[in-house]
C-alpha cells in the first residue's frame, strides 16, 4: 500500500534545543511495508492475520531513495487528521520522537491509508497488499514534479501526458493554436505561462483552475476575454494577468470582478477603452496599457491607488473645453427607476427584470456625487495628472506628458456646477 504526497519528518526535540525545522516537505512514497523474509513466515500465516509480522511505515525521498522505515505497533501517539480532507494529517510516533507530517495527498487515498495505519499500530492485519520495502525509481518521482518549463516545439510532450501535481508550467513557442485541454485537468496549477503561442481563444474551463494566480498569454491572437473567465474562479485567485501583444479591443465591464489582480498588462493591444468599473480593481498595483487607442481614462480610474502605470503611446485626446449636455427635463420613468433600484442597492438580475435593462442598469454610470444615472447627466473631460493615483508614472508622449484626459459624469447641474472648478 503506497502513498504519494510530501512529508516533513520533524523531530519533537527541536524546539527543546531551540532549533526549528525548515518547515517544508519534500515529495516522497510512503508505503505500509511488511517484513518479506520467508523465515518470518509460518505455514498458518494467511488463515491467522495476528501472526503476521508487523508492518511498518516506509518512506523513500529522492535523496533517500533507499528509505527510512518506521515501526508502527502500539508506537503511535496521536492522529492529527484536522484537516485530512485538504490531504494533510500528522502522525506522531512514541520512537523515535517525531511527527511525521504528511501533504498534499490525494484526501480519499490519505484516509485509506490512515485507517491501515490504525490497524498497524494495534498491530492487526491489514486486509490490503502490503508493499516489501525496496527502492523506489527515479521514475517514480517524475510523476511528482511540480515545475515544467518547455520553450520550443520539440520538447512539447505529444505522447505522454503533463506530471499531474505541476504548480507552475511554461509552454512557449510551441505554436500552440488553443489550449491544450490535458492543462486544465492540472488542479494544482499556480503558474501558468502560455506566451508566445497563436491562442486566438481561451476556453471557460480555465476558470476551473481553482489555484490558478498568474496567467500569462502575452503574444497571442486573443481578441476578447470572456464573461465567463470574469466570472469563473479566477475571481479568488488570479493575481497577476498577461494579456499583451494581443487583439484585444475590449474588456468585459465583468473584467472588474477579478478582485485579487494586482498586476495587469495589456500592452500592444486595440484597447479603445478601459473597462469603466476598472476603480473595482482596489488590489491593483501594476497597470500597463502602452501602445493601444485609448483617447480617455473612465471616471472611475481616479479610484485607483497603483504603485506603476504605463499609459504611453495612446490618442488621448485634449480634454473638450464644453461639456457634453444630456440632462432631462422631468426625468423619465426608466431614469427615475433605475435611479431608484441603483442608489438604493436593490438586487436586481436577469430573472426579475428584461435582460437589456440588466445591461443598462450595469453600465449606469456614477455622478461625482457618488449617486447613479443612466441617459441624463452631464458628460465633461478633464485632464488630470496620472501621478494623482499613481507613484511611478511612464510618460504618456514623447513630449514629456503625464496627462491623460479623464471623463466625469454629473447627474444633476447642481453637482456640475459644485464641482466645475475640477474641470479647469
Ligand atoms: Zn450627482
Amino acid at each position: 500500500m503506497k502513498l504519494h504526497c510530501e512529508v516533513e519528518v520533524v523531530s519533537r526535540h527541536l524546539p527543546a534545543l531551540g532549533l526549528r525545522n525548515r518547515g517544508k516537505g519534500v515529495r516522497a512514497v510512503v508505503s505500509l511495508c511488511q517484513q518479506s523474509a520467508g523465515n518470518q513466515r509460518r505455514p498458518q500465516a494467511s488463515s491467522d492475520p495476528d501472526s503476521q509480522p508487523p508492518a511498518f511505515l516506509f518512506i523513500s525521498t529522492m535523496k533517500d531513495r533507499h528509505g527510512t522505515r518506521y515501526q508502527l505497533k502500539e508506537n503511535i501517539e496521536q492522529f492529527f487528521t484536522k484537516f485530512v480532507d485538504e490531504g494533510k494529517a500528522t502522525v506522531r510516533l512514541k520512537e523515535p520522537p517525531v511527527d511525521i507530517r504528511l501533504s498534499k495527498a490525494n484526501a480519499s487515498s490519505l484516509k485509506g491509508f490512515l485507517s491501515a495505519m490504525r490497524l498497524a499500530y494495534r498491530g492487526c492485519g491489514i486486509n490490503t497488499q502490503l508493499s516489501t520495502p525496496t527502492p523506489v525509481k527515479t521514475s517514480e518521482f517524475e510523476k511528482f514534479k511540480t515545475k515544467m518549463l518547455i520553450t520550443s516545439k520539440k520538447d512539447y510532450p505529444l505522447n505522454k501526458n503533463f506530471p499531474h501535481f505541476l504548480e507552475h508550467l511554461q509552454t512557449s513557442y510551441c505554436g500552440l493554436l488553443r489550449i491544450d485541454m490535458r492543462m486544465l485537468c492540472l488542479k494544482n496549477l499556480r503558474k501558468l505561462d502560455l506566451s508566445h503561442n497563436h491562442i486566438k481563444k481561451l476556453p471557460a474551463t480555465v476558470g476551473d483552475l481553482i489555484h490558478l494566480q498568474e496567467l500569462n498569454l502575452s503574444d497571442n491572437h486573443l481578441e476578447s476575454f470572456s464573461v465567463a473567465l470574469c466570472q469563473s474562479t479566477l475571481q479568488k485567485s488570479l493575481r497577476s494577468l498577461d494579456l499583451s501583444k494581443n487583439k484585444i479591443k475590449a474588456l468585459p465591464i465583468q473584467f472588474c470582478q477579478l478582485h485579487e489582480l494586482t498586476d495587469l498588462k495589456l500592452d500592444d493591444n486595440q484597447l479603445i477603452r478601459f473597462p469603466f468599473k476598472i476603480g473595482q480593481l482596489t488590489n491593483l498595483h501594476f497597470l500597463s496599457a502602452a501602445r493601444n487607442k485609448l483617447l480617455f481614462l473612465p471616471s472611475e480610474f481616479k479610484m485607483l491607488s497603483l504603485e506603476y502605470l504605463d499609459l504611453f503611446g495612446n490618442p488621448f485626446e485634449p480634454p473638450e473645453v464644453l461639456p457634453t449636455i444630456k440632462l432631462q427635463a422631468p426625468l423619465t420613468l426608466l431614469e427615475l427607476s433605475a435611479r431608484t433600484v441603483l442608489n438604493n442597492r436593490i438586487p436586481y438580475g436577469p430573472h426579475i427584470i428584461p435582460f437589456h435593462l440588466c445591461q443598462d442598469l450595469d453600465t449606469a454610470k456614477t455622478c461625482v456625487c457618488g449617486r447613479f444615472c443612466l441617459n441624463s447627466f452631464i458628460q465633461g473631460t478633464s485632464a488630470m495628472n496620472l501621478h494623482s493615483f499613481s507613484h511611478t508614472v511612464v510618460l504618456v508622449d514623447n513630449m514629456g506628458g503625464t496627462e491623460a484626459p479623464i471623463i466625469s459624469y454629473f447627474c444633476s447641474l447642481a453637482c456640475y456646477v459644485n464641482s466645475s472648478d475640477m474641470l479647469k
